[in-house]
């Protein structure tokens, strides 16, 4: 057994009776990763990448540390508003991967099934649950989530928080993109900020608003630069790597600290060498812990994990004379909601831009949109000539992977491209 599942055992072994003791191995733990990332870092990942992974780690230990200036939120809240009152995000998927990362999420999982909880529900969304009700997350200020793509989301939210009277929030954002429906969607956001206010006792700054919002586009546009560098230059990764881009992608969006990521990056990739292998475009979330795919792509010189949909799903640019309706405008017209037309759409248009030799589509275990939408897609996509895979698995719980499936069918794959 290696030190992160003794580690994790370790974890287990006090949740039942002493989650305080627990948390507290989790927040040890946290602050040795970090302390490790930063000074003994494998010196192949490039640094940029190296810092985000130290900022995500530290971004998790302040949520857990300082659960009074904390949010929980889904990757698709619009935490530029959160950043205003000075809130930090912690998401379920970032709590789940980090779950896992501890290899205890299986406890966690074990135990919201035990509650009662559905075994077919997402495994980040089940693991959140367990950890909450275990008492190892301690609670938020607030919460907020969107009613974009997850079907678990709103119900999650309001089991965990609502029912705790905790502060929560559910935008409800609709299918369609129309001028009543922006307006709709304005008016939630005001309505929020005005909670946020009182809950906060201090004023909401349209023009920090604006100066956030300024970032972000500077952001995706560097990103958006990198990725076309990375059409013909080696930027090695890992999929974990390519999972903590979604911190900055999303969770910290509009920071200082996301902008000098993604500055740093284009700067990075265009002094790199030639890359002369298979690119990926990769479709949902990453099994960073899968041992098939960590064999065949991290840090590897023939196969590289361009970028994934999720870090993709909105970059135009953001209109700053219109803040509040920018925000409105970013989730309307994420490439995730209305019909799976608009999403085949925007998926070829990426798959185009990245130019990417082939594409692998994960099947979460427990996500019915992706279920729903991965053949679908692949049909249609078949279109663009570009070798398509599906791979079923799960995002966090190696015991919903099929091992030997996953390394059978990916060999095979590979082979092909
Ligand atoms: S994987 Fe699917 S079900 Fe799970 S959190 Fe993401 S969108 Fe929701």
């Amino acid at each position: 057994m290696d030190i992160v599942h003794r580690y994790g055992e370790w974890i287990k072994n006090k949740l039942p009776d002493n989650p305080k003791a627990a948390s507290r191995y989790i927040r040890l733990g946290l602050r040795l990763e970090s302390f490790a990332k930063r000074h003994l870092g494998d010196k192949n990942v490039p640094l940029p990448y190296r810092d985000l992974n130290c900022l995500a780690l530290d971004g998790m230990l302040h949520t857990l540390e300082h659960p009074e200036s904390a949010a929980w939120t889904n990757l698709f809240t619009p935490v530029e508003i959160l950043q205003n009152f000075d809130l930090t995000c912690l998401s379920i998927e970032m709590m789940g991967s980090f779950l896992s990362g501890f290899t205890i999420e299986d406890w966690c999982i074990d135990q919201a099934e035990a509650e009662g909880i559905a075994p077919t529900l997402c495994s980040y969304h089940k693991a959140f649950i367990g950890a909450v009700d275990a008492g190892l997350i301690p609670m938020p200020k607030c919460a907020v989530t969107t009613s974009i793509v997850c079907d678990a989301n709103l119900q999650t939210f309001r089991y965990t928080a609502d029912s705790r009277h905790i502060p929560t929030t559910l935008l409800d954002i609709p299918n369609e993109k129309t001028k009543d429906s922006l307006a709709y969607v304005v008016k939630q956001l005001k309505d929020w900020i005005a909670q946020l206010e009182d809950l906060n006792h201090r004023a909401f700054d349209l023009d920090k608003l604006r100066d956030t919002l300024d970032r972000e586009n500077q952001s995706f546009e560097a990103y958006r630069h990198f990725i076309e560098l990375t059409r013909t230059r080696y930027y090695p990764s890992t999929l974990t790597l390519q999972m903590f881009v979604l911190y900055a992608s999303h969770l910290i969006i509009g920071s200082p600290e996301a902008l000098d990521f993604f500055k740093r990056i284009e700067t990075d990739a265009a002094s790199r060498p030639v890359f002369s292998g298979k690119r990926i475009f990769w479709l949902h979330v990453l099994p960073f812990y899968e041992p098939a795919l960590k064999h065949a792509f991290n840090l590897s010189k023939k196969y590289q994990i361009q970028a994934t949909d999720m870090n993709l799903d909105y970059n135009l640019p953001l209109d700053l004379d219109h803040p509040l309706e920018a925000l409105a405008e970013k989730m309307v017209d994420n490439i995730f909601v209305g019909p799976l037309d608009r999403r085949i759409d925007a998926e070829r248009r990426l798959i185009r831009e990245t130019g990417a030799d082939g594409v692998i589509s994960f099947n979460h275990w427990g996500c019915k949109q992706m279920a729903g939408a991965a053949n679908l897609m692949k049909k249609a996509l078949s279109d663009t000539g570009i070798p398509y895979l599906i791979l079923d698995g799960d995002g966090i719980d190696p015991r919903n992977s099929p091992e030997g499936q996953i390394k059978t069918r990916l060999e095979a794959f590979l082979e092909m491209l």
